[in-house]
């Protein structure tokens, strides 16, 4: 029987690359087992198509090509220009936006580039202005000192850690939160939601440079426009990092008020998470800002990766096809369905649900810690992550949540039902799991007691699961 091309495919790249150093051929095979048996939840996790997994294996990778599509600062780069400038036609088409960057490596990449962009254009340096115009041999140590301190400092308003917000948000133990003044807004105590009343008055009290929105925890949608409003009044520039819900975007679910592209100065995302890519970043944004945004390699980034770009072309090809659209309300339904079934057997959830692609558990309400919860759903084959909820009295390392997600779960096809059985059965290891105590007696906050019969009927629960429903169904290694 003649194999299809897919597993054609992997099939004689794991054999050229056995034949260099075998380990490496058995972890790549094996990887690919264990993802097929894990019932994965991993809200920023996805499965990128085969064609764009091969996209990446190839030559592209050995050629530098700094600089720009067609200004480059090194010779032979016309076939890299081709699948840059495939890649940001095919981004500026599906988000409709002016000007799309996708050489960042990752999206805190991106969010480097899109932060110098706002500086460059934003702060009032005239050695800054000099240093643009190119006459850097002009500038005199005391230009350089002064650049350095008018570049520093500046204002940074971001969503809070805990509140859903990303560590490049401003977050202390990031650059973000050294380089910037930074300050944060948070959630409403009572109903977990943003209140953009709260971020107006901070706004004003505070007058940020930049007002950044976008999260990778917040189960909610971001009303865009308001958010422009809010930076608008204190002349603030409006970045939102749409790194977890880019596939939701681009499947036109979040369209208007919270569709981010027509509100924000600047966009910044992954590629990999719901957007369904290779492992990068992107920065999207109008005219203004363009040139400073594609400065960001050298200044921000090495060397662009010529075949993760081909590989963003692929699978943003795939993203404007019609059926991405079917997927994207697929992962927000299921999403849904995993939140009620929660719910409905009596799960506590930040901001009581969901109307994007993850749900936040609070698992105190299990008596448990974050961490406690994620090994003990672990143990019982089903993957998560520990997150802090808003206000966390556990802290940022053993915190009082678990963030799931659908993104992954829905291209394997899973729908509603088979998210009410996932619901059951994290239900059941939740509110059977209870903490241990340290050697001392004292309660813990990472020991915990589950029974180890009960973790492998759900383990074997899971796989059942998810036997319908097979990972790469065109790949078979053999
Ligand atoms: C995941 C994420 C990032 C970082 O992406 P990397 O590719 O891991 O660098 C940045 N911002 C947000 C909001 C994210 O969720």
């Amino acid at each position: 029987m003649s194999l299809n091309a897919e597993s054609t495919a992997f099939r004689s790249a794991l054999e050229v690359i056995r034949a260099v150093e075998p380990r490496v051929a058995d972890a790549i095979g094996a990887e690919l087992a264990d993802q097929r048996e894990s019932l994965k939840l991993i809200a920023s996790e996805n499965y990128a198509s085969p064609a764009t997994l091969l996209a990446m294996g190839n030559w592209f990778s050995d050629k530098y090509a700094e600089g720009t599509i067609g200004r480059r600062f090194y010779a032979g780069c016309q076939n890299v220009d081709t699948v840059e400038a495939l890649a940001a036609e095919h981004a500026k088409e599906l988000f409709g936006a002016a000007h799309a960057y996708v050489q960042p490596h990752s999206g805190i990449d991106a969010n480097l580039v899109a932060f110098w962009a706002i500086l460059a254009d934003r702060v009032e340096s005239p050695a800054l202005k000099k240093a643009q115009v190119r006459q850097v041999n002009d500038l005199t140590e005391a230009d350089w000192f002064a650049l350095r301190r008018e570049l520093g400092n500046q204002r940074m308003l971001g969503m809070s850690l805990d509140a859903g917000g990303h560590l490049t948000h401003g977050f202390r133990p990031n650059i973000s939160g050294k380089m910037f003044d930074q300050r944060s807004y948070g959630t409403d105590p009572a109903t977990g939601l943003i209140d953009y009343d709260k971020v107006a008055e901070a706004a004003r009290e505070f007058k940020p440079l930049i007002l950044v929105a976008g999260y990778s925890a917040y189960p909610r949608k971001v009303n865009f426009r308001i958010m422009r409003e809010i930076a608008d009044s204190v002349g603030a520039t409006f970045m939102v990092d749409m790194a977890h819900f880019a596939g939701l975007v681009a499947g036109k679910v979040f369209t208007g008020d919270f569709d981010p592209v027509p509100h924000a100065h600047i966009v910044t995302t992954t590629t990999h998470k719901s957007l369904r890519g290779p492992r990068g970043g992107m920065v999207l944004c109008g005219p203004e800002l363009a040139d400073q945004v594609d400065r960001g390699c050298p200044m921000v980034l090495g060397g662009p990766l010529p075949h993760v770009m081909a590989a963003k072309a692929v699978a943003l090809a795939e993203a404007r096809r019609p059926d991405f659209a079917g997927y994207a309300q697929r992962i927000v339904d299921n999403a849904q369905a995993l939140a009620e079934g929660l719910l409905r057997r009596g799960a506590k959830l930040v901001t009581g649900g969901t109307d994007n692609h993850l749900v936040l558990i609070d698992v105190s309400g299990y008596g448990l810690t974050g961490r406690q919860a994620e090994q003990a759903l672990l143990d019982s084959g089903i993957v998560t992550n520990r997150n802090a909820v808003p206000q966390d009295p556990n802290g940022a390392w053993y915190t009082s949540g678990i963030r799931i997600g659908t993104p992954a779960l829905t291209t394997r096809g899973l729908g509603a039902g088979e998210m009410d059985t996932t619901a059951e059965l994290m239900h059941t290891v939740l509110s059977q799991t209870t903490p241990g105590a340290n050697a001392d007696g004292t309660p813990s906050k990472a020991k915990y007691v589950l029974d180890p019969a009960l973790a492998e009927t759900v383990s074997k629960q899971a796989s059942d699961l998810l036997a319908g429903f097979p990972l790469y169904p065109s790949v078979d290694l053999g």
